[in-house]
């Protein structure tokens, strides 16, 4: 039985593990979160910075700047209904800012490529108009209809069981939708090489339709749905019940939603941070040890044992949500091995505000630089740009209501992303001028913003992003075995590094974790 229980890590995995065991184990069970640094949250930061005035003394407003995550995607997905849940739980809801489908922050995404920004269509109406009038849909629409017709999986695919995006979709649909569209989708989510990434960890319907309609654009071949129950993810039979279950649950809620596209909230993404912290201490039965890192695990007969900064306590159950790069340093052969067989990237995020508001040439979510676009147009190594003014802090046409938002005045807010996998072969940006004046010289040449910001903030995030890349899938179930091996189940692993990046996969397989060990350990 768990009779007392570790959590290592205190970002939004960690907490919302520990929140899924306060409601599951009697309140007498003792629950202690290590974390290494000052605060929780991890990658999830958010920070009100104070305008300046004119002569130079603070007080003409705040401007909320994120470090890391910035919306969280509504959809039918289990993780997507699972984190409105805790957020109606949390009592969240009236914190939401909610940006409809309808408005151009959801409809108008752009991709850089041929010099200029090419927005992506939305319907299929918006195809017709702007496949013609932009150089980055030149010569895809044959490269969509022969697919169908294309030849499937070459035998060494099969027998891998895996294969790179890059490689996957190159065979199905050729070289300019892989480069110029797909590139720029992975680098707006994994900062990720197409190259390297896994088709089947991170497209897993893809890589199914492939097998079972020989194609991924159905066309008339559409024939039985693609086969589920031989999903990688160990969990994807019980997804079903969880969505039922919580569509039930949440009825009025998602109904509310149902014409979301994204949300944040008024005073950011910290805001499920520190809710989550408050839910679980006034539970009584958790303990936050700060500035603790936990530098090895053993196993011993009555548990794990676990040393840290500050001493050696032992635990009937240790859940680990640091990252697996960290957790194979505190951890032996194999399951280290296995561990350090997921790579990350680290990102540098840049936040500008100009107090002009409508800077900007267009309106929408922000744009997307493709691996297609040639060096000597992003030397600055750019992944993309948020116009995070456009995309959270108000709608598309409308004025900007003194506190109501996110921003206490109205301006232009951008972030850029510098680096991902582009600082795999080369020196990363770490500090903060630098990296600065790079992203105001992207911006004035792509953009033709050329203010200068009120506001600026630089963090360099490292190796923020798990890289789930070809054999993912193969190394998570080496991992399972090597856990069970040398922890015999009193050992449970979750967070980013596994099966899914997102803010809402972190707390859902948080919450798929807590339920597994507590159905096979039984309650104390
Ligand atoms: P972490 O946040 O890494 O937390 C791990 C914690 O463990 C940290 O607090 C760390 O200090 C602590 N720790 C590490 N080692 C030890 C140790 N030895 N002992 C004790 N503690 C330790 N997702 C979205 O859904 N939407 C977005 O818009 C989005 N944008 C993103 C933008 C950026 C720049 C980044 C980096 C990520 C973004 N993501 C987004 C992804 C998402 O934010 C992350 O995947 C998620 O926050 C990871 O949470 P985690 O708790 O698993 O890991």
């Amino acid at each position: 039985p768990i009779r007392s229980v570790a959590v290592l890590g205190g970002g939004i995995s960690g907490l919302s593990t520990a929140y899924y065991l306060v409601r599951a184990l009697p309140h007498d069970v003792p629950i202690t979160i290590y974390e290494s640094s000052k605060r929780l949250g991890g990658y999830i930061q958010s920070t009100q910075l104070a305008l300046p005035g004119m002569d130079g003394t603070s007080g003409e407003g705040y401007v909320l700047f994120e470090h890391g995550p910035r919306t969280l995607r509504v959809s039918k997905r289990v993780s997507s209904v699972n984190i409105f849940d805790l957020i109606r739980r949390l009592n969240l809801k009236d914190e939401l800012i909610v940006v409809p489908k309808r408005s151009a922050a959801a409809k108008n995404r752009y991709i850089f490529y041929d010099g200029k920004i090419n927005m992506i269509p939305y319907s299929v109406a918006s195809i017709l108009k702007f496949y013609f009038s932009q150089p980055l849909f030149r010569g895809m629409l044959p490269e969509v209809l022969v697919e169908p017709f294309r030849r499937n999986k070459p035998k060494a695919v099969v027998e891998a069981n895996d294969e790179s995006i890059a490689s996957f979709m190159t065979r199905r649909f050729g070289p300019r939708i892989t480069e110029r569209l797909i590139s720029g989708a992975i680098h707006g989510i994994y900062a990720g090489d197409i190259n390297q990434l896994s088709i089947k960890s991170i497209f897993e319907y893809l890589w199914k339709r492939e097998k079972t309609w020989g194609s991924v654009v159905p066309l008339w071949k559409r024939r039985e749905a693609p086969e589920t129950k031989e999903s990688e993810n160990p969990y994807a039979e019980r997804q079903n019940e969880h969505l039922k279950e919580l569509l039930e649950r949440n009825k009025a809620f998602m109904d509310s939603l149902e014409d979301a596209s994204i949300v944040s909230f008024r005073h950011g993404m910290q805001s499920l941070v520190d809710r989550l912290q408050e839910e679980i201490l006034s539970s009584g039965n958790v303990t936050i040890r700060y500035e603790d890192p936990v530098r090895h695990l053993e196993n011993v007969v009555d548990g794990v044992t676990v040393t840290s900064a500050q001493g050696v306590s032992t635990y009937s159950h240790v859940f680990s949500a640091v990252p697996s790069r960290k957790l194979a340093e505190l951890t032996e052969p194999p399951l280290a091995e296995c561990l350090r067989k997921i790579p990350s990237v680290s990102v540098n995020v840049v936040n500008l505000f100009f107090s002009k508001p409508w800077l900007l040439p267009v309106t929408g979510f922000g744009y997307l630089l493709p691996k297609a676009v040639p060096r000597e147009d992003n030397p600055e190594l750019a992944l993309g740009v948020v116009f995070d003014s456009d995309a959270v802090s108000r709608d598309h046409g409308e004025r900007l209501i003194p506190g109501s938002f996110q921003d206490s005045v109205d301006g232009t807010k951008l972030t850029v992303m510098l680096g991902g996998h582009w600082w795999n072969h080369c020196k990363p940006v770490k500090e903060h001028d630098e990296a600065v004046a790079l992203a105001k010289k992207l911006i004035s040449r792509q953009i033709g913003v050329n203010e200068s910001p009120a506001l600026t903030q630089a963090t360099y995030q490292e190796s923020c992003i798990p890289q789930y890349v070809v054999g993912h899938h193969a190394n998570l179930r080496a991992i399972h075995k090597a856990v069970l091996a040398q922890f015999n189940g009193k050992l449970i692993l979750t967070g980013a590094s596994f099966l899914g990046v997102s803010v809402n996969d972190c707390i859902y397989y948080a919450r798929v974790a807590v339920e597994d060990a507590v159905n096979h350990s039984g309650r104390a």
